[in-house]
């Protein structure tokens, strides 16, 4: 018997369990009906646990719950992932997964084959650097894919690959597949997203004049570095130490640390065999180039003034899915950096779909989402620079909030306008229990 709107293709709690006995307990919190679903597919369930080794408190467990349990629109997850499942977007082809990852590998090559080249002028200088970061930003979204699991059907090619694709790139690769993993269970939640959360009125009230052209301005995408290296109330915590508790569990550390001995490894190999001036421009702009991109695509992803945030009362799977933004960079950036801005179907079903099939799951699910689904056309670098000015801060209190901010020259959309969701909260509400910044899922 099928669940009532949630089904199998969804993120369940049985997929962010430990064990099949959390798996079991977790199911029932959904009740009897998904309960029959997910316990009579004990096969499904083992390679579910065996893909995502992150393990959900009773309190997230519920939330999750509540997430199939408080569907607001006029469709079901089950009838989304029906729809992609029946084009096919859920089939994974390591043929062409191999082929987009060499692919990036070969250019990348062939990039630095030919530097001599492009180091007889300024500007040729300036292209190559901006060329080489942004294929690293592509060769990191084949790592996106093996973090997710849909690389490969294989766990070991995963594991391999995303080590390749992102070690290369001063990235650790199981402890940010951890951490995104955190991101894509709380998703669009003002307190519990792993990242690009909104920032609370009270808390933007402290910001002092600098950190706010810092954080409001473009230049905040030169700021990943500091994401994966810093420790503190503005982070989720440092992906280099394994013994981040906010992120990491015991039984990951030692994933985290093979992963930061990758990037160690790699490293120490470069400045071994590089001298630190060629090192600095032939790879370190490069890979701060690649950052920025990496940090543009995800913050415009998750941020926008017709977006929608919530925290605990309203917040679910779904509404969050569908609170991200899709967004267009033009097609043939589109085609290299692997349909990346293409995201609500990717949080949707971010366990499922390799990225190859991300335009065919769209335009499977978009005529059933209909009028829910959130995308903005508007010329990349247009919205980064709007986005920056209109969203700055939301407000203390309240399950559903939307960005506002003192510079915003358009009117913030209503919420109960976009959405159209039953609304039991409003912006008047209660303030939702306290929750550290960066609060760990468990
Ligand atoms: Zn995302
Ligand atoms: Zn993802």
């Amino acid at each position: 018997m099928a669940p009532p709107s949630g089904d199998k293709d969804a993120p369940s709690p049985t997929q962010v369990s430990r064990t099949v006995a959390d798996a079991r307990a977790a199911a029932v919190a959904l009740g009897a009906a998904s309960t029959d679903s997910v316990i009579n597919d004990d096969a499904a369930l083992e390679t579910n646990l065996r893909v995502n080794k992150v393990a959900l408190t009773s309190e997230a467990q519920a939330r999750l719950a509540r997430s199939t349990n408080t569907n607001p629109y006029p469709f079901t997850m089950a009838e989304l992932a029906k729809a992609a499942r029946d084009v096919g977007a859920f089939e994974i082809n390591e043929l062409t997964s191999f082929y987009y990852m060499i692919r990036d590998f070969t250019i990348l090559g062939a990039l630095y084959y030919f530097r001599a080249y492009f180091m007889s002028h300024w500007a040729l200088h300036v292209l190559w650097w901006n060329v080489v970061g942004f294929f690293g930003w592509a060769l990191f979204v084949v790592g996106h894919d093996c973090g997710h699991r849909t690389f490969s059907k294989y766990m070991w090619v995963n594991d391999l690959c995303g080590h390749l694709c992102h070690s290369v790139l001063l990235v650790p690769f199981h402890s940010w597949r951890i951490s995104h993993y955190l991101h894509h269970c709380n998703h669009n939640h003002v307190e519990k997203d792993e990242s690009w959360k909104p920032i609370p009125k009270a808390v933007y009230g402290t910001f002092a004049e600098w950190l706010k052209i810092v954080r409001f301005t473009p230049f905040l995408a030169f700021l990943y570095p500091y994401y994966l290296l810093s420790d503190n109330k503005w982070t989720s915590g440092n992906h280099f130490n394994p013994y981040t508790e906010r992120l990491f569990t015991k039984e990951e550390r030692p994933q985290v640390a093979l992963s930061v001995g990758c990037v160690l490894v790699w490293l120490a190999t470069l400045l071994w065999k590089v001298p630190l001036l060629t090192l600095i421009d032939a790879y370190f702009v490069p890979v701060i180039v690649f950052t920025y991109w990496l940090s543009m695509v995800t913050y415009l992803q998750h941020t926008d003034v017709k977006a929608t945030y919530y925290r605990d009362g309203e917040w679910s799977y779904l509404k969050g899915a569908l609170s991200t933004v899709d967004r267009s960079y033009f097609d043939w950036i589109d085609h290299f950096q692997h349909d990346i801005g293409t995201h609500v179907v990717h949080h949707l079903f971010f366990t499922k779909l390799p990225h190859y099939n991300l335009r065919k799951a769209t335009r499977a699910v978009k005529p059933i989402v209909g009028k829910y689904f959130l995308e903005d056309k508007t010329f990349f670098m247009k919205a980064f620079w709007n986005t920056c000015n209109d969203c700055h801060y939301v407000e203390d209190s309240g399950s559903v909030v939307m960005y506002k901010s003192p510079n915003a020259r358009i009117t913030p959309v209503d919420e109960t306008e976009h959405h159209r969701l039953p609304l039991s909260d409003s912006s008047d509400a209660q303030p939702a229990s306290p929750t550290p910044i960066h609060k760990k899922l468990h």
